[in-house]
């Protein structure tokens, strides 16, 4: 069955949806994007990723969409009419598709393009890979200076996971001047006696809506957080690593560039705090 996407204001079997070859999501990259996870059909960390999504426009003097305001509303009437009990919601807003292909930011007549879609993904909560966590590698970060706007531009990102899969490993954890930043599409920590250190917020890493809130709920667990950059090495020698994303939530990372984390054995930190994002996330969907 075709999926049902957004485009524009219009609501239409994925087939039919069309965007201009002069956008400049394609052109240029020049687009930001947000996802949005879905459980029990209803949206997680909504808002956050609405507050992040007016920050990356505004960084960017982006226009927003007009339908900007009716997100929420877009959101879940894509939910219902794709059956979205557990999946992904992806948003695209690009600074729109001008006459002619020209570097310059078009003018005001050129309206933003806004796609939605769906992906389904059953099983989401009930990832296996918490309970036998992932392996990561370490690799050079060579992506651009303003990572926290959430950009379209995912190539380094996608390179990365292509080394990780060639070295057997799941995902990439990148490195700038000796230390980490982020994974490819995830916020990184380590746990140290009983400490969770995660670098702390600026341009190097996109601030991740997952990250905010499992913070909160560990500092309201009475556990210690420590906002810093840390090193490989330093991670070899943790009691645990995990991340965070809006499509993992907290995932154990149990082995980097093929040296074991701890016991090798997902940690009880990133396990309690998976169950509290999950549980308090379900309470508060919409
Ligand atoms: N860092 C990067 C580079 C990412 O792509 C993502 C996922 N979008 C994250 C961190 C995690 O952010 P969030 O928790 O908002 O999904």
């Amino acid at each position: 069955m075709s999926r049902i996407v957004y485009v524009n204001g219009e609501y239409l079997p994925e087939e039919e949806a069309r965007v201009s070859v002069f956008d400049r999501g394609f052109l240029f990259a020049d687009g930001v994007y947000e996802v949005t996870s879905v459980l029990g059909g209803k949206l997680i960390d909504f808002d956050g990723h609405m507050k992040r999504l007016r920050r990356s426009l505004g960084e960017l003097d982006m226009p927003a969409p007009e339908a900007l305001d009716d997100l929420l509303e877009i959101h879940r009437e894509l939910v219902a009419r794709n059956g979205i009990e557990e999946g992904l919601i992806y948003l695209q807003v690009t600074r729109g598709a001008p006459a002619d292909r020209d570097f310059a930011f078009p003018g005001a007549d050129v309206k933003p393009t806004l796609v939605l879609f769906t992906q389904s993904k059953r099983g989401l909560a009930d990832n296996p890979q918490a309970a036998t966590g992932i392996k990561v590698i370490s690799i050079e970060d060579i992506r651009w200076g303003r990572r926290d706007i959430k950009t379209v531009q995912l190539l380094p990102s996608s390179l990365g996971k292509m080394m990780a899969k060639k070295a057997g490993a799941d995902d990439a954890w990148m490195v700038e001047d000796g230390q980490v930043t982020e994974g490819t599409s995830n916020n990184a920590y380590i746990v140290k006696g009983g400490k969770i250190i995660t670098r702390q917020l600026g341009n190097e890493i996109l601030h991740g809506i997952t990250r905010a809130a499992v913070l909160r709920f560990a500092r309201e667990a009475q556990m210690v957080v420590e906002e810093r950059a840390f090193t490989i090495a330093e991670a070899h020698e943790a009691d645990e690593a995990f991340i965070t994303s809006a499509s993992t939530f907290v995932l154990p990372v149990v082995s980097i560039d093929g040296q074991a984390v701890g016991t090798g054995k997902p940690g009880p930190v990133a396990a309690r705090l998976r169950e509290i994002y999950l549980d308090e996330s379900r309470k508060a969907g919409v």
